[in-house]
């Protein structure tokens, strides 16, 4: 069946567009917009035309089938000048997401209206690109430049209301889309057609300090993504050098950047996301039903992941020791849940039903609904082995009994439970209500019911579940244990904290190893370390520099002093005390102290990552290198435009 049909009604023709499952903008759907067109031109009844699309979206981006392969014509820009010079007005007429060449196909239109629910949005930055079929010219002809910017260079989608207000879509369509485009299509039909967003002047025009400013910072928040800059000079071009000059920059920036390092490893990235949260093993398994979650302890994770229950829609029960316990966990949500309201995530109507379906108690027996219950006390067995029994004798045979443990072995956890096949491991990431990465931890006896159950949970509440194996720290704790370790060693070999910090910057972390710890508070690692002490080889290198500032009571930024030392507003500087202690331990174990370039500390870091990353998958922890990026671009902040650890090394050094 042909992916575009064109059918006509009085004198309105209708494009309609049908390329399941994201009406992409594959070659047979520029070719069939081209050929309707070229009917429409002919068929002199005909006196507007609407361009819209079956199924579930408008068009979302492009076919990924014919990512890497020569361009066919007609080409997306090309497709795009035949719209503007259609011999009548064209509509888009959008629902689901206008995205990428979507967005830039409905600018090639003459009108714009979507249904309210829409989204619209230039997304191409995300991976490594710009619009390469003229968003980046249009768009500052049709709304301000400013709102033109900030949506290419963020690559966010924006709702149909916004666009309505921004005057991107010129209607919001209220009932049946089609319905509402045709009505428009009337009162349209006696104008003259509008002249092409291409003929236009730009909305706006920047001063040069102005332009400095927003290079400035956009380059700023790029931390070295090259994309979202190369963005804001092809719109600057556009504006100032006219639509001709600047739809030839756009292009050439277009394909250099298509064939860049960094947009490859970005779609290296994308594409694991998609890839890794499928296990095969699970195809055909039918996850319970869940209605309702209970969460256990409402400390920083709990209440985060009651938020996140929450805000997914689902009735929460959150368990707590005491009363006093129960109201602070309960404030932290309301606090979360008005955080998202604040932010225009919900509506207030949403915000109270919400809250209405959280509860907080003392009592396990208010759990006997839940159909998975996620734990997160303190990181003690025996305070989670008295959970977990607690948990085997109120819930519902079938519910998943999950445990948000860091390090803690779940195949202990589940084997005091009365049926350790439903118990599995959710490990989530600080915040938890914003973070998307969870670990999945497939337990030993775990059966697939409650695993497909785990999935499904972390699908509904918007996480990229990866699947993991029990081991101390699963997929990305390890890693970080590992490079910490080499980390500790290079302070006793010559570097400082700082130093390290400031090489892991460079390379695109949000913030270094030290000061990722003095955010975090230093006692927690330290009660492990304790923890483990009698385990530990005593043959194997251990640098006790992190021991010596806990005992020092330096336990990080809440305290004003860890490895940094933080003024009043909480701005970090390095600590010449800290330098003294690092230099002085390396002299009491007899090492000459050397200097280490960034490029070493960032070597070292790679390396013990990489090798780690080696050791998971001979484990079978990680079911796959991509499942390693995957973890560490999104929980770890390893730069999303180096694709991740095990894909920039094994690249790169081998
Ligand atoms: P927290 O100290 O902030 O909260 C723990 C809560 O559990 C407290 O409110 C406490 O009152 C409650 N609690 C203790 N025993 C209880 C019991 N028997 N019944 C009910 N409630 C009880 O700790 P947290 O940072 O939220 O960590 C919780 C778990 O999540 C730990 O296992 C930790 O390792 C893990 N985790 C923490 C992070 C993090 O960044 N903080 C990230 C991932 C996983």
């Amino acid at each position: 069946m042909s992916t575009v049909t064109l059918t006509i009604e009085n004198t309105i023709a209708v494009i309609t567009i049908n390329n399941p499952p994201i009406n992409a903008t594959s070659h047979s759907v520029r070719a069939g917009i081209v050929d309707a067109l070229d009917q429409i031109d002919a068929n002199k009844a005909i006196k507007a035309a609407i361009l819209i699309c079956d199924g579930k979206t408008f068009i979302a981006g492009a076919d990924v089938g014919e990512f890497g392969l020569p361009p066919k014509d007609p080409i997306l820009p090309d497709v795009i000048i035949r719209l503007e010079s259609a011999r009548v007005p064209v509509i888009a007429a959008i629902h689901g997401h206008a995205l990428g060449g979507g967005l830039e196909v409905a600018l090639g239109c003459h009108y714009r209206i979507a249904d309210v629910s829409a989204k619209l949005g230039l997304p191409e930055v995300n991976l490594g690109l710009i619009p390469g079929a003229g968003g980046t010219i249009r768009l500052p002809r049709l709304i301000a430049t400013s709102d033109a910017i900030s949506m290419i260079t963020s690559g966010k989608p924006i709702t149909a209301t916004k666009a309505n207000d921004l005057g991107l879509i010129n209607a919001i369509a209220h009932g049946a889309l089609r319905d509402a485009a045709m009505d428009f299509a009337q009162t349209i039909v006696h104008h003259p057609k509008p002249e092409s967003l291409l003929q236009r002047a730009p909305q706006s025009a920047l001063s040069e300090a102005q332009w400095d400013d927003i290079i400035a910072a956009t380059t700023k928040k790029a931390r070295g993504q090259i994309a979202p800059v190369t963005a804001l000079f092809s719109i600057r071009t556009g504006i100032e050098k006219g639509s001709e000059s600047g739809l030839l920059f756009e292009r050439e920036q277009f394909v250099e950047l298509r064939d860049s390092e960094q947009s490859k490893a970005l779609r290296h990235i994308f594409f694991a996301e998609r890839a890794v949260t499928k296990l095969p093993e699970l195809d055909g398994v039918k996850p319970n039903a869940i209605h309702e979650v209970g969460v256990i302890g409402g400390g920083i994770m709990g209440a985060g992941i009651a938020t996140a229950s929450l805000l997914a829609g689902f009735k929460v029960t959150m368990i707590e020791r005491d009363e006093a316990a129960c109201e602070k966990g309960r404030v932290t949500v309301e606090k979360h849940l008005a955080g998202s309201l604040k932010r225009g995530m919900i509506t207030q109507d949403r915000y109270d039903e919400r809250l209405a379906s959280f509860a907080t108690s003392t009592d396990y027996a208010k759990l006997g609904d839940a159909d998975i219950v996620v734990e997160a006390v303190f990181e003690d067995m025996a305070v989670k082995h008295d959970v977990f029994g607690k948990l085997s004798l109120h819930c519902k045979a079938d519910a998943v009994l999950a445990s948000n443990t860091s390090y803690l072995d779940i195949n202990e956890i589940a084997a005091k439970c009365i049926n350790p096949a439903r118990v599995i491991g959710l490990h989530f990431f600080s915040p938890a209500h914003i973070m998307k990465l969870l670990e999945v931890v497939r337990t030993d006896k775990a059966n697939a019911q409650s695993l497909a159950t785990a999935f499904a949970f972390g699908r509904a509440l918007g996480k990229i579940a990866v699947p993991c194996g029990v081991c101390d720290g699963f997929i990305g704790n390890r890693i970080m244990s590992a490079y910490r370790k080499h980390c500790e060693y290079m302070l006793e070999d010559g570097a400082l904290p700082h130093q390290i910090d400031a090489g892991m910057v460079e390379f695109g972390f949000p913030m270094g190893l030290f000061a990722m710890q003095d955010m975090a508070g230093l006692e927690i690692s330290w009660a492990t370390r304790k923890r483990l002490a009698p385990f530990r080889d005593p043959s194997e290198r251990y640098v006790a520099l992190g021991d010596y500032l806990c005992e020092m009571e330096r336990f990080g930024k809440k305290n004003g002093l860890g490895w940094y030392r933080y003024d009043e507003n909480g701005k970090a500087y390095p600590d010449p005390d800290v330098d003294a202690l690092v230099i002085a331990e390396s002299a009491k174990k007899g090492i000459t102290r050397r200097d280490f370039t960034n490029e070493e500390i960032i070597d070292t870091i790679l390396t013990a990552m990489r090798d780690e990353g080696k050791k998971i998958l001979s484990e079978g922890i990680a079911n796959s290198p991509d499942a390693i990026d995957v973890v560490m671009v999104n929980g770890y902040g390893f730069p999303r435009h180096k694709g991740g650890p095990m894909y920039l090394t094994t690249r790169t050094k081998e």
